[in-house]
């Protein structure tokens, strides 16, 4: 690391500079326990007890922390979310979908069903980035994409079915940023998915997907219909491994680690309920500090969508934005750049459960420390 342009007194430094929002900050208690048990964990087969025992409790861990209803099923695979997204087009569109599109995540979806032949073009509702669109039922689709939180600009959504709203209709999240940090309940979707590199604080390439006793019949009928799905995202292959605690393919082990320590020490500490609470104090210090600092302005101005897992604040125009990020890494306190295609000058910071609050405190100081000292 170069010498920094500017120094920030080592006083005002959080005790951990990682604020990106993914791959987003693991705990080093996690990791430690992760090297102690690496002698009998990583470099084991998937297929024994070792490894199966830490998915069994991953999956189980899941269900309590959302509470998920009897019937419903936890579905681990490999691809991450972007992965699920073609494991959804294949399997849990049946002809239609409908998408919120209000940022550069929700939009993908939107695009791989799209792209996808044997299904109908998608109705696609946007919003101006900033702001979430309204979801109004639409008797043509089968399947309701939403984003529960979208990172890219820092909005999030409740999460509700739309008024009139078949039994035939699904309603699916894409929680990715969220899962883990805010609140939701069951009765309002049928499939919450995720991977694990941002509220769970472990690392990439894992999906995991909650689904409704409807999410489940939807993909064992499309399994059993004639349409060709490949194998390595067949939901139904998803669901019968998972169901033996295991997945398709290989898994990253450390990944599976790591997320089952993330998942026990929210549900240790109180469940969903603390975890939400404590990102909760993070929006407040963060979007608080924004509102009183004459140079800084929350980008969402509405403050029910403003996100409580990803805050993106505005600065001045008379203040580069890359530049504090620019600082504020060579201090050690890293990914407070905004999302490159947003194109704003703004930070994103992410107030992940496994960040401390007292440190976001910290990092406002550092910020008005930087911004002094670039003036
Ligand atoms: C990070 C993110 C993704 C992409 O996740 P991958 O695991 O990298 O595919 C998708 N959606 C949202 C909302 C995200 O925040």
């Amino acid at each position: 690391m170069s010498q920094p342009s500017i120094t920030i007194p080592s006083s005002l430094l959080p005790a951990d500079g990682r604020f990106g929002c993914g791959p987003s900050k693991v705990r080093p208690e996690a990791v430690a326990a992760l090297a102690e048990a690496a002698p009998t964990f990583l470099g084991t087969s998937h297929r024994q007890a070792g490894v199966r025992s830490q998915v069994g409790r991953l999956r189980a861990g899941v269900r309590e922390l959302f509470g998920l209803p009897e019937g419903w099923e936890v579905v681990l695979g490999n691809g991450g979310s972007t992965g699920f997204w073609d494991a959804a087009t294949f399997g849990l569109i049946e002809q239609r979908s409908l998408h919120l599109s209000f940022g550069e995540f929700s939009s993908k979806f939107a695009a791989a069903s799209a792209a996808a032949p044997f299904l109908g073009d998608p109705v696609v509702v946007r919003s101006e980035p900033g702001t979430h669109p309204e979801l109004v039922a639409d008797e043509s689709v089968d399947l309701y994409a939403l984003t529960h939180n979208e990172t890219s600009t820092g909005v999030a959504m409740e999460l509700r079915r739309p008024a009139g709203a078949t039994a035939r209709q699904l309603v699916a999240v894409d929680a990715t940023s969220a899962a883990g940090g805010l609140r939701w309940d069951p009765a309002e979707v049928d499939c919450y998915y995720f991977a694990p590199q941002k509220c769970f604080a472990s690392d990439g390439g894992l999906f995991i997907a909650c689904c409704s006793p409807a999410a489940v019949q939807r993909i064992e009928r499309l399994a059993a219909s004639d349409r060709w799905i490949p194998a390595s995202i067949d939901l139904k292959i998803a669901l019968d491994n998972s169901r033996q605690d295991q997945t398709n393919n290989t898994p990253a082990l450390a990944t599976v680690f790591l997320a089952v320590h993330q998942t026990e020490w929210i549900n240790s500490n109180g469940g969903l309920e603390w975890a939400a609470s404590r990102c909760d104090r993070s929006a407040e210090i963060i979007y608080g500090w924004a509102d009183k600092a004459s140079y800084a302005t929350p980008y969402v101005s509405d403050p029910r969508h403003r996100s409580h897992v990803v805050a993106t604040i505005d600065l001045d125009a008379g203040i580069d934005a890359n530049e504090v990020a620019r600082v504020l890494r060579a201090n050690g306190v890293v990914d407070t750049e905004s999302y490159r295609k947003l194109g704003r000058n703004q930070l994103r910071v992410a107030l992940f459960p496994a960040i401390d609050p007292a440190d976001v405190e910290a990092l406002t100081a550092c910020i008005d420390h930087v911004v002094d000292a670039l003036a």
